[in-house]
């Protein structure tokens, strides 16, 4: 059976200080909720979080990091740092590393193999922009997006990999895409799997939905077949919000 997961990237939001309260108020009214809860922050505080959440039943993820082991990369973060200080989970191919820092499929794929290479989780990030869309070529632009990016990947592997679909016209800008476009997008997601992998592989990847998703539309979205959770920006920077999401779940 997939897991439920609701994650918050929480971007480059959060000072330190910052980062404690808002997992402290996270933590104090968490009940038990239905799903796997991430969050991820900034570099910098991610060592904070894990001692912060340490216990609690609170997964902390990274938004990115580097594909080398190692070496003269000024300013970079290497897989064995990460899962050194406790974290064990990362978000690849957020639509803003690729757009603002021009982060290519194939650089992706490179980066995937390194994460899997050090038994860490990816949350591997996709979507169609809102040109792509108009043009009704969004189920292609994604669906390239996972053959470039995972599909050089073995069967095995996939129990690394959690999926979140992110529509680059919805992040961040309020506007949604409606449960049945979710739906629609993830089941075409699974099918794809399904006949690359198999339907063991399809069945048990989850897939996760971004974009815009608030309080009080979290439910709906969630409750499609073939979503399996959210990755939650703007909403997850407030404990009520975020948890009013993962108890949505
Ligand atoms: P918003 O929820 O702010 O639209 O951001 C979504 C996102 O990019 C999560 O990774």
């Amino acid at each position: 059976m997939r897991k439920n997961i609701v994650a918050g990237n929480w971007k480059m939001h959060k000072n330190n200080s910052e980062t404690v309260a808002l997992l402290q108020d996270i933590i104090a009214k968490n009940g038990t909720p239905n799903c796997e809860v991430v969050v991820a922050p900034t570099f910098v505080n991610l060592k904070t979080a894990v001692d912060t959440v340490n216990g609690k039943n609170i997964t902390v993820a990274a938004q990115n990091m580097h594909q080398a082991e190692g070496g003269a990369y000024t300013g970079e973060i290497a897989a064995s740092m990460l899962t050194d200080i406790g974290v064990n989970t990362v978000i690849l191919g957020h639509s803003e590393r690729r757009a603002y820092f021009h982060e290519t499929d194939a650089l992706l794929a490179n980066k995937v193999d390194t994460a899997l290479k050090h038994e860490m989780r990816v949350i591997f990030c996709f979507g169609e922009e809102l040109k792509d869309r108009q043009k009704e070529n969004h189920f292609n632009v994604v669906e390239y997006q996972l053959r470039d990016g995972l599909f050089h990947l073995e069967k095995k592997d996939w129990k690394c990999i959690v999926l979140a679909y992110e529509p680059v016209w919805a992040i961040g800008t309020g506007e949604t895409a409606s449960p049945e476009q979710a739906q629609e997008m993830h089941q075409f997601i699974r099918e794809l799997i399904a006949k690359v992998y198999g339907s063991d592989v399809a069945d048990n990847v989850s897939i996760l939905y971004g974009g815009s998703v608030k309080p009080d539309n979290a439910k709906e979205i969630f409750s499609k077949p073939d979503v399996d959770g959210g990755l939650i920006g703007g909403a997850a920077l407030k404990a009520d919000d975020f948890l009013a999401i993962v108890n949505a779940m």
